[in-house]
């Protein structure tokens, strides 16, 4: 608070200035407030009585208050006759008589002026009435414009330093690019590395320091009357460093005509150059997959290649095998024939494998044929299981087929419906121990056949669920070592072939508990 408004000093300076017309010892300057019925004392000429201190009035003393009105100026020659609350003052500063003089009311709040004499006073006081009253209202006035001051200047002083304490940078410049304030934050994020009033008065435009920076642009634009906000503004301080602020800023018009403007700074170095490597790691990873599925395609293509090369050869050694076993075969030495049997399991084998890596490679050109035909769905199923029921029995497991209301036929292509479900079915036998239990179901849904494939086998983790259906993928587990031509395909083209049905197909499994594939098809 600036000397030249205390309240205090009026008192002193009050008390002076009305002694040539009448002789006072004390001037104090009360405030009171009717919503707490207190009375605080404000200022006074002499620092002994509590400053500061509230009293509460009693009741007639308030009564009293309350019922004076603004410009009352009243006398109490000899304190016998004023209000209690009056009598206790006096009797505590050690003064005989007072003038109370009330000020203007304002918003529950009452100002009063008491001027008060260690001696009684006289008559002669009353002479002096109109002269004091005209004084009083020209203090009391004074007081209020006082009080008014301090108020801004609080407020002022509150502003400072929530300015200080703001996490962000804040400038303000003037017309003509002068800098006439700024936060530690700014001058930090600025780069100026100078005390603060060394950068007060720099001016952005035509001064040396931020030329060329970035924020140059900033200003020039705000006091053309734009509202700024630029994200990620590239800031060169002087001393060469670059950073990125995010530059807030508007034009404040100013009373006389002229433009200032206002600005918020946040450093965003650090989101701009993650951001930066975040799009060289996007840039080196769009490149490592794109070498990835160039890699991907050789290998699809190596597949093909091998593949058809494989099966030719293939195709006339199952030939010359089938018809040495059937047309040489009694002319054969059992043991050679065995041998021969023996061959052409393996034989069949291989060409299954190709055939397999074939409809693998047709399924990722989208070469895959389906020919559709209207054909008995309970059927289809039915041949899926009595194909595999033999397997089954010799692991001593049960297939039971169940049918949810009428299954009717559907436009499918049966023989390839036939190898997907015959793939799905394989593994419940296969990854079901011995004793197991195995449901086919199928249902009607309207515009969809619901066709599922439960088991009570060792399920799938979960972290492979998502993967089951990609090529070559299989799942990893000790109890799994033992299933030696695993080779992960079987599910991909199932998957391949329902889906060129329209269809979707899907699983829900639990280690240890089983696993239930679904599959739905449109019945056209
Ligand atoms: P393959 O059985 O020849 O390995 P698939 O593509 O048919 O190829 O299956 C991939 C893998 O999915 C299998 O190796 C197996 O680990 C797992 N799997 C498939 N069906 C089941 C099932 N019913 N229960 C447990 N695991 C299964």
């Amino acid at each position: 608070m600036q000397d030249s408004y205390d309240t205090s000093k009026l008192c002193t300076i009050l008390r002076s200035e009305m002694t040539p017309l009448l002789k006072s010892d004390l001037v104090l300057f009360f405030r009171y407030r009717r919503d707490s019925a207190s009375i605080e004392l404000l200022a006074s000429s002499d620092p002994t009585p509590h400053l500061g201190s509230i009293a509460a009035p009693d009741q007639s003393s308030l009564e009293w208050i309350e019922g004076l009105v603004d410009d009352d100026l009243m006398w109490f020659p000899d304190l016998g006759s004023a209000p209690l609350l009056l009598q206790e003052w006096g009797k505590s500063w050690n003064v005989s008589s007072m003038a109370v003089f009330f000020g203007s009311e304002a918003d529950d709040i009452k100002d009063m002026i008491i001027i008060s004499r260690k001696e009684k006073q006289d008559e002669s006081w009353k002479k002096i009435d109109g002269e004091l009253l005209e004084f009083l209202r020209g203090a009391m006035f004074v007081l209020e414009i006082y009080y008014l001051i301090n108020e801004i200047d609080k407020m002022k002083t509150d502003i400072q330093s929530v300015f200080g304490l703001a996490p962000v940078g804040i400038i303000m410049v003037d017309s003509t690019g002068m800098i006439i304030n700024a936060n530690k934050h700014a001058i930090s994020m600025l780069g100026c590395g100078i005390p603060l009033d060394d950068v007060i008065g720099d001016n952005i435009l035509s001064g040396n320091r931020f030329k060329g920076s970035g924020l140059d642009e900033v200003v020039r634009k705000t006091l053309g009357g734009e509202e700024t906000d630029t994200e990620n503004m590239r800031y060169k301080s002087s001393s060469g460093r670059i950073c990125y602020l995010h530059a807030r800023m508007q034009p404040v018009p100013m009373m006389s005509g002229k433009m200032h403007a206002i600005g918020v700074l946040a450093d965003v170095t650090q989101r701009v150059r993650l951001q930066q490597q975040l799009e060289r790691s996007y840039q080196t990873l769009t490149e490592a997959f794109q070498e990835l599925q160039r890699v991907d395609k050789m290998k699809t293509r190596f597949i093909d290649v091998v593949s058809h090369e494989l099966r030719t050869p293939l195709t006339v050694m199952r030939g010359y095998l089938e018809l040495l076993s059937s047309e040489y075969k009694e002319k054969m030495d059992p043991k050679v024939l065995s041998k021969l049997q023996t061959i052409k399991v393996n034989t069949d084998r291989l060409y299954d494998i190709v055939e397999s890596m074939l409809d693998v490679a047709r399924i990722e050109k989208g070469a895959m044929e389906i020919t559709k035909q209207e054909s008995s769905v309970r059927a289809l199923v039915e041949g899926v299981v009595s194909s595999q029921r033999p397997l089954a029995q010799e692991k001593h497991q049960e297939i039971d087929v169940v049918t949810i209301g009428e299954v009717s036929s559907a436009r499918i292509d049966a023989k390839k419906l036939h190898d997907a479900l015959k793939n799905i079915l394989n593994n419940a036998i296969r990854y079901t121990p011995e004793g197991g239990k195995i449901q086919v179901g199928m249902a009607d849904e309207g515009k969809m056949i619901h066709i599922w494939i439960r088991d009570n086998g060792i399920g799938i983790p979960l972290s492979d669920l998502e993967k089951i259906f990609d090529r070559f993928h299989i799942v990893v587990a000790k109890e799994l070592s033992h299933q030696v031509d695993r080779m992960g395909l079987g599910l991909p083209i199932s998957k391949g072939i329902i889906e060129n049905h329209g269809g979707k197909i899907w699983v829900e499994s639990e280690p240890d508990k089983g696993s239930i594939f679904h599959i739905k098809i449109p019945k056209d």
